[in-house]
């Protein structure tokens, strides 16, 4: 198995990281090939909680290596706490960190061009994370970024601050004195960043080619998910970067093949952060117990999500566009105690039955799903680790969505730490 990749299938916050952290001990090399330090993974191993924002959950891992890819941008200040953050917690993860150098710095001036853009949208905010993840993208399109190949060269970075803070500063309405000033902020701050980091950035495609073609397995980290893929999301409510798992070649420069395998990872229902619809949202009282049971707050931002019922379409739809060997489900239990549970299995579209995830976000708003309803189950599922031990409702549950959606259900995850999981049937992914 030279490579597998592990993605989101819904709106993000699926509980990948548990799933990759899970996985990383059979892995030589773990590559996160997208997105910026808006991923927020958390993870629980030995009672120990960590939020990792930027970093692949793998540094907890010693002996597996971690790659940020070119496919990410990097937020110095920000991965500068999260390395003081996992040494505090007795880790040494330089060691086994790698940068890659074609990955692109996000700036203040990043931060600020996304406050003026969602002030001017108004009621059609995006609901970014603010953290300047989308303009850092944007400048990576117009050739006009920094990336960490840059901090090699005083000079040359220099030159390109100076070029991007022109561009920025006249959005911003910036005045000549005040981009030179924020140009040599972002300098002083750089080098102070790669003061730490320099020797921990390099090629980070050649390495994972190396690693694949010494034999050793590589596993590819998403983040967020197919519905928030730049491409095949539900645009423009969507992040900034490639999601889904061919952007895992391109954000870590190794050919489609040495992908290999595609896990896709769905909660037993669904959660989005931020605006735009989602067509099986829960009514008030059930979306508040579930953001209770399953601890729904954004692990960046904080704040409360949007629950909704196990989509199929959705599913089905994400099934396509990663081209999903196999499915984790997790979050069964916060399921628990509900007396009936629902899936959408087609929506309702201006008086038409409709089986495909339409690309129109208004058409989306006003799907109506067709439901099928489940009995719930009494008995608790948190930290069952055998099926057998699943109450019956709950077997019939996973059964159903594996019809529905079409993909091998090979885990099911019935708590935040890696031992509350339940292997299920065969896989070419799990041991
Ligand atoms: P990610 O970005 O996809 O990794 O997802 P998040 O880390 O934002 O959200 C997943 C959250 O759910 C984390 O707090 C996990 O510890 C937690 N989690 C993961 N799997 C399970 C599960 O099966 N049951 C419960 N109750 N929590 C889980």
């Amino acid at each position: 198995m030279p490579g597998v990749a592990v993605v989101g299938t819904q709106w993000g916050d699926e509980g990948k990281g548990k799933v990759v952290d899970l996985l990383a001990p059979g892995f030589h090399t773990v590559v996160r090939f997208g997105g910026g330090h808006n991923a927020g993974h958390t993870v629980v191993a030995d009672g120990r909680k960590l939020v990792l924002h930027l970093l692949p959950s793998a540094v907890l891992h010693p002996g597996v290596r971690s790659v940020i890819g070119n496919g990410c941008v990097v937020d110095p200040e920000a991965c500068l706490a999260e390395l003081d953050e996992v040494e505090a917690a007795g880790l040494d993860p330089g060691a086994r960190l790698l940068f890659s150098e074609r990955a692109h710095c996000i700036l203040d001036v990043h931060r600020e061009v996304e406050a003026l853009e969602e002030s001017l949208r108004g009621k059609g905010e995006i609901g970014t994370t603010r953290r300047g993840i989308g303009p850092a993208y944007e400048d990576k399109a117009g050739r006009r970024g920094v990336r960490l190949a840059d901090l090699r060269d005083r000079d040359q970075r220099d030159g390109r601050l100076a070029h991007l803070m022109a561009v920025r500063g006249r959005l911003l309405g910036w005045s000549r004195e005040r981009q030179c000033e924020e140009a040599r902020a972002a300098g002083a701050l750089l080098d102070r960043f790669a003061e730490r980091v320099l020797p921990l950035i390099g090629d980070a495609s050649l390495a994972i080619t190396g690693a694949l073609a010494a034999g050793h397995a590589v596993l590819f980290e998403g983040a967020q998910a197919a519905l928030l893929d730049i491409d095949h999301g539900s645009y423009p409510f969507v992040t900034s970067s490639s999601a889904v798992a061919a952007g895992a070649a391109v954000g870590s420069g190794v050919g489609p093949a040495a992908v290999g395998r595609v896990l896709g990872v769905a909660k037993a229902y669904q959660t989005r952060v931020g605006g735009g619809p989602m067509p099986t949202e829960m009514t008030e009282a059930d979306n508040a117990r579930v953001v209770r049971r399953g601890n729904e707050y954004g692990a960046s931002t904080g704040r409360p999500r949007r629950c909704g019922w196990f989509d199929a379409v959705v599913l089905r739809y994400s099934r396509r566009v990663h081209g999903l060997d196999e499915l984790a489900i997790t979050k069964l239990d916060v399921l628990d105690g509900f007396s009936r549970i629902r899936v959408a299995v087609r929506y309702r579209l201006d008086g038409e039955s409709v089986s495909e995830f339409p690309a129109d976000p208004e058409a989306i708003g006003r799907c109506r799903p067709e439901y099928r309803t489940f009995s719930g189950w009494r008995r608790p599922t948190g930290g069952v680790t055998r099926m057998e031990d699943l109450p019956r409702e709950a077997r019939v549950y996973l059964d159903a969505l594996e019809e529905l959606t079409g993909v091998p259900i090979t885990l099911a995850s019935t708590g935040p730490d890696r031992l509350a999981s339940i292997r299920r049937g065969p896989s070419r992914i799990f041991p």
